[in-house]
């Protein structure tokens, strides 16, 4: 582990902060991007960029985003919920899973959805759906990987 790295020390946030945490992966809501429905999904390994990440990472990333997204939306209900990676300001590699809810204004959406980091920062509201988001990802992460193959085939 880098010295000082902010993302790193996300291992030391507090419990009522934490969607989920194994080997290679972890889930927090973060202060300073505390708008409710955000969390961070980062590398528990301080692993650059995603050209900086191992087999084993690049192997389970695509399940960890698609669960927590799955898990997010569920919880907030939002129309629509974003995966955000820069690799810029904090190079540890991690991606910004962001629920975009139906009162989201048009020019709050997409990228414009940063402005809100500031606009409706809210450390209290973000936490209080921390227990919803871990009930779902738990509920979604254990449910086995449906083969391609079986999935129903539209009009069959
Ligand atoms: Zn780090």
């Amino acid at each position: 582990m880098e010295q000082n790295c902010l993302i790193c020390g996300l291992d030391e946030s507090e419990e009522s902060d934490v969607v989920f945490r194994d080997d290679l992966w972890a889930a927090e809501i973060v202060p300073s991007y505390d708008v409710p429905g955000w969390f961070f999904l980062r590398a528990r390994r301080h692993a650059e960029r995603i050209t900086g990440l191992d087999e084993a990472e690049l192997e389970t990333f695509g399940r960890r985003a698609r669960d927590l997204v799955a898990a997010v939306t569920q919880a907030t209900g939002a129309e629509a919920t974003y995966i955000l990676m820069f690799g810029e300001s904090f190079p540890h590699f991690h991606a910004l899973i962001a629920a975009r809810t139906a009162d989201v204004p048009a020019d709050r959406r997409a990228g414009d959805i940063l402005k809100l980091r500031t606009e409706r920062a809210d450390l209290d509201g973000a936490r209080a759906l921390v227990p919803a988001v871990r009930d779902a990802y738990a509920r979604l992460a254990s449910q086995a990987l449906v083969p391609s193959q079986s999935l129903p085939v539209a009009g069959g």
